[in-house]
């Protein structure tokens, strides 16, 4: 007889949660995980110049949701970090998101609060878009007017998916955050932070339970009819669950490049955004996120690509109707009880950290034996 009842593939975000959860509700589980390594996309650890980097790409915690707060309390406390965010265009650091500060330098004004809306909607009146939009650059656009589209959305977005902005859905863009006030903070979000230990200590904090095990190296794929569990919580890539069936959805990759440079500080904020120029996306400076002390400094440059480790889902036609056909068969799996397909992999959903924890929460609460 096997020692767990329930098996959860994967030990990031998702299945960690979704281990606790259940081990607390008494189930013995096993968690097996790909990687050497706990965390998922979130791992993070301290390089050799003593500074804590995230490996696959810059993590900043924020949530509206209290119960998921509430939830990550559990296992760290949080740094009060509020991020903040440059874009470089036409050569000068300007504050992103838009807000006053942003439209001012942009259009050498000098509007009060209450002018930018107004003067915002006139640079839409007199800009060309679909209505309703069709199209990514249709969305931003209506928003904010095409000077800004094309100073801070347009080139990045290119860079980003390698694909005309044109092209892409007009939910990518979603609602576009511009302020009329000076606040230059990233995320408006009532809760935000940095894990004071890191995620990884986080996460390794979550999983420790009597009730729960883990094994590291282990890829489902090459046990996986050897094992019976109650319930499976799978929160690997979803077609691959199916041997690809369907055919292979596709992902936008990056490679980050990392390096400790001999100075106190490299840039004027946190992260600073390359809309227009160079091969890069973004420069990421790990200690302005932190809060480490030293004489060194550690930044990553992160050059979208096509090949590598699956970070971000496509938002094409083409993949939304093969997710569709990939995620009836998940709902028929799931309708007997013995399956669970969590998370931004499982679900081929993009998912910050807190919408991934607000999930588990609910799926796992909602579910019987
Ligand atoms: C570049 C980047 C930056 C981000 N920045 C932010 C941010 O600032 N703020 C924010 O809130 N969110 C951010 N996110 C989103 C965040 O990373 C996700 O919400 C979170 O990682 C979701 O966790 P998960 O467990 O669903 O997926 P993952 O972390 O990917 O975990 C899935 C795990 O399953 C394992 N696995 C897969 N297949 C198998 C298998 N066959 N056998 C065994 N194990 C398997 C994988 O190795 C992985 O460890 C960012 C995402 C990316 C890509």
């Amino acid at each position: 007889m096997a020692f767990y009842d329930v098996l959860v593939v994967g030990c990031g975000l998702s299945g960690a949660t979704s281990a606790r959860l259940l081990a607390e509700k008494g189930y013995k589980v096993l968690i097996i995980e790909q990687k050497k390594h706990i965390g998922g996309q979130i791992y993070d650890y301290k390089n050799d110049a003593g500074i804590t980097v995230h490996k696959y790409g810059p993590h900043i915690f924020h949530t509206k949701i209290e119960e998921v707060w509430k939830f990550v309390n559990r296992f760290t406390t949080f740094s009060n970090f509020q991020h903040r965010v440059l874009s470089f265009a036409d050569g000068d650091f300007i504050n992103f998101p838009i807000n006053r500060l942003t439209v001012n330098k942009v259009f050498g004004v000098n509007l009060t609060s209450e002018e930018v809306p107004a003067f915002l909607q006139q640079e839409v009146e007199k800009s060309r878009f679909n209505n309703p939009p069709q199209s990514f650059r249709d969305k931003v656009v209506s928003q904010v007017g095409e000077r800004l589209y094309g100073l801070f959305f347009e080139k990045y977005t290119e860079k980003q998916w390698n694909c005309d902005p044109d092209k892409l859905s007009p939910d990518l863009a979603g609602r576009i955050p511009v302020r009329s006030n000076n606040d230059c903070r990233y995320f408006a979000d009532k809760y935000q932070g940095m894990p004071t230990h890191g995620y990884t200590k986080m996460i390794e904090n979550m999983i420790n339970h009597e009730n729960i095990s883990v094994l590291l190296g282990v890829d489902y794929q090459d046990i996986k009819n050897e094992l019976q569990p109650k319930l499976l919580v799978y929160t690997g890539e979803l077609d691959k669950f199916f041997d690809c069936k369907y055919g292979k959805l596709t992902y936008r990759s990056v490679k980050l490049d990392f390096q400790t440079l001999d100075q106190e500080q490299f840039q004027p904020a946190p992260v600073v955004n390359y809309p227009n120029d160079y091969d890069y996306t973004r420069i990421t400076e790990f200690k302005q996120m932190t809060g480490e002390k030293s004489s060194k400094t550690t930044i990553c440059y992160e050059y979208p690509s096509a090949e590598g480790l699956p970070f971000y889902t496509m938002p094409n036609k083409e993949n939304e109707l093969l997710r569709e056909k990939y995620m009836q068969d998940v709902h028929s799996l799931e309708a007997q009880g013995k399956h669970l397909f969590i998370g931004r992999l499982a679900e081929y959903k993009y998912y910050n950290m807190d919408m991934a924890i607000d999930s588990a929460i609910k799926r796992i609460n909602a579910w019987t034996l």
